[in-house]
């Protein structure tokens, strides 16, 4: 599922390709995507309108349009949007002025689309905690405050903090050495502030890969993110430990198969 590097490399790839073109056809192959308006007003509305400006917020992606509306995207599961395009595996193609398509694929068909006059306005958006690049580490140790819940599930939390999901929590514990099952509250000072540290780390260097293709996930041009080669724990059960030779585990925390090494994650 793609997190909050995924859906930045997109973001960036699309500004630096769709700014400022317009949009002269919507073709709907799968309405189910389609989660407001109705298809006919998605496609009336959408037609003749220029994109101003990507925003991405935690895994959404908002496309600011000439229009004053915003067609956001929520990739979900298997989500991908893919320029130029080719629409063979599409469920909504935006046909731009210069003949080339953006395509959004979904092979699980529960990515969201919607064109709306307000994104704020979205509950989960309203819900969703600040990003680690938005507060500083005596914000973070704030939030963390008396919390009991176990630390990796706390920092999975999209309520809490916004942006990290599944892998990047289970590397960011380990760069921390720290073990995904302590409760938060339980965590020194120095180790809250490691945890912190190494949370922003994980996601920036991901970004700079332009994420992890560990499943459907691909970046706009169709090619892979390759930050999986810097996966310490994650998708590793039985492996070896780059660090201690110890065997990596897999156990099910929050309802969430967590990877980490029982020996360096103390
Ligand atoms: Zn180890």
């Amino acid at each position: 599922m793609p997190e909050l590097p995924e859906v930045e490399t997109i973001k960036r790839e699309l500004d630096k390709t769709i700014i400022n073109k317009k949009i002269v056809d919507v073709i709907v192959y799968n309405s189910k995507v389609i989660k407001e308006p109705k298809k006919e007003k998605f496609i009336k509305e959408l037609k003749n309108v220029k994109i101003k400006k990507i925003i991405r917020k935690g895994k959404l992606l908002i496309l600011e349009l000439s229009s004053k509306k915003f067609l956001t995207i929520h990739l979900r599961m298997t989500g991908q949007i893919i320029f130029p395009g080719n629409a063979k595996k599409s469920r909504v193609s935006f046909k731009l002025s210069n003949g080339k398509i953006i395509d959004f694929n979904d092979s699980r068909l529960l990515g969201e689309l919607r064109l709306i006059d307000n994104w704020q306005d979205l509950k989960f958006i309203r819900e969703l905690g600040p990003e680690p690049f938005e507060i500083d580490v005596k914000k973070f140790k704030e939030l963390l405050g008396k919390r009991k819940t176990k630390i990796k599930v706390l920092i999975m939390d999209q309520k809490f903090i916004s942006g990290v999901g599944n892998l990047y929590a289970a590397e960011a514990l380990f760069r921390a050495k720290i073990d995904p099952r302590r409760p938060a509250n339980k965590l020194s000072d120095k180790e809250k502030e490691l945890l912190f540290r190494e949370i922003k780390n994980v996601l920036t260097q991901a970004i700079k890969y332009g994420g992890s293709s560990v499943d459907s996930y691909v970046k706009v041009s169709g090619e892979k993110g390759t930050y999986a080669k810097f996966h310490q724990v994650y998708d590793r059960k039985g492996e070896k430990c780059y660090k201690c030779k110890g065997k990596i585990e897999r156990i099910s925390l929050g309802g969430r198969g967590t990877y980490f090494c029982p020996k360096c994650q103390r």
